[in-house]
């Protein structure tokens, strides 16, 4: 992890991590807690806030270690309400978080990596290819700095991991932050309000369902058979659709608990009849909800949308098989912040380095 002068960031810290660091300078195991509520309830950017811990203690915490902090560099605004941030890294690195407006709520679209390595043929973050996984507290650093942006009565409730890059190619990272996110000391979001979208990466889907199990999942299927989802995502040939399901069927679910499946309808590729009869049939026996996403346009892709009435077609058959079925509304195309349109400037250079 990027560390600077030998001092730790904080944030890339679990909890447990914070505490065996604070007694590590002398202190008592819960001054972990207070340091926590001034970085994520207080979102204390300063040592020189945290008032209520000795100087003494200060001290150490400035010579030790830092607390990082994301600025938003702009922040684009849809008329849907939808807000696109583009956070602006140490290195140089951008990467882009987006903010939907719910009913009573909000949900933010995280990102994990800057790129993406597995070039899938419809997503504008993987023609890019990977520039670096994103480090625990850049993660975490884009919750805080959306929340501070919100108004009072703005209640940021649910993430879900579903921006740039695949979160379970940076599992190590991705788990630290969610442990952060997760934890009451942390951020304290419900698990039921936290997801992962997984392009499904087998072994790394099952580690964080079994020993992690505090998100839930969702995975991007896209395709009826082996032959499309080879075409649109290479990785389908590394993990195909049967083994890819057979260890969706292995996750533990808790009760009414479901796995969500993901599926961009492209024009004329994958969005007949048949396959929706075909991508029942796949999901038979799974605790399975599916979004289909009506593919978002860009410059990077000749893939089109498909017709209003080919999206509610392929709703009905999923639905006549009884699959609680969701058409996911592009939200802020107009400012490139849907889903599959992040990212499309991987490198910003010529700006001010954040020290
Ligand atoms: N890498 C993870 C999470 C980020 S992608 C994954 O693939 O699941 C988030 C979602 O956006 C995925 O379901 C993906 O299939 C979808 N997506 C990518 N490009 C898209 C596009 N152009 N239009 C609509 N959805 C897209
Ligand atoms: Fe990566 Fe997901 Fe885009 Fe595929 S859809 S290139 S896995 S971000």
């Amino acid at each position: 992890m990027r560390e600077r002068n030998g001092r730790v960031n904080l944030k890339n810290l679990t909890i447990d991590e914070l505490e065996s660091f604070v007694v590590s300078l002398g202190e008592k195991p819960f001054r972990a807690g207070q340091l926590a509520r001034w970085l994520y309830g207080r979102k204390a950017r300063s040592f020189e806030e945290m008032t209520d811990l000795a100087r003494s203690f200060r001290e150490k915490l400035m010579e030790k270690s830092r607390i990082s902090f994301l600025q938003p560099a702009e922040v684009k605004a849809s008329p849907d309400g939808t807000k696109k941030y583009r956070f602006l890294l140490t290195d140089g690195e951008a990467v882009e978080s987006v903010l939907l407006p719910e009913k009573d709520h909000f949900t933010l679209c995280l990102s994990t990596q800057a790129g993406c390595a597995l070039g899938c043929k419809f997503c504008l973050t993987g023609t890019r290819g990977l520039a670096r996984n994103l480090d625990p507290s850049e993660i975490i650093d884009q919750v805080i700095g959306v929340q501070a942006t919100l108004l009072a009565e703005e209640k940021l409730t649910n993430l879900v991991l579903m921006g740039m890059g695949e979160p379970l190619h940076n599992f190590d990272n991705v788990v630290r932050a969610l442990k952060v996110i997760r934890s009451p000391a942390g951020l304290h979001f419900s698990h039921r309000r936290v997801t992962l979208s997984t392009a499904g990466i087998i072994p790394e889907m099952e580690e964080i369902s079994s020993r992690h199990h505090f998100i839930k999942l969702a995975i991007s299927l896209n395709a009826s058979t082996d032959e499309q989802r080879s075409a649109l995502m290479p990785i389908n040939r590394k993990y195909p659709l049967n083994d890819l399901l057979a260890a969706c069927r292995r996750i533990p679910l808790s009760n009414r608990e479901k796995i969500t499946f993901e599926y961009v309808l492209i024009r004329g590729l994958n969005d007949s009849e048949e396959d929706a009869h075909r991508l029942a049939k796949l999901l038979k026996g799974i605790r399975a909800k599916v979004n289909l996403i009506p593919f978002n346009e860009h410059s990077q892709s000749p893939f089109k949308r498909p017709e209003d009435i080919a999206v509610q077609k392929f709703r009905q058959i999923l639905m006549a098989r009884r699959f609680t079925t969701m058409v996911r509304q592009s939200k802020g195309s107009d400012i490139m912040a849907a889903c599959g349109q992040l990212g499309g400037k991987v490198k910003t250079e010529g700006f001010e380095k954040i020290k």
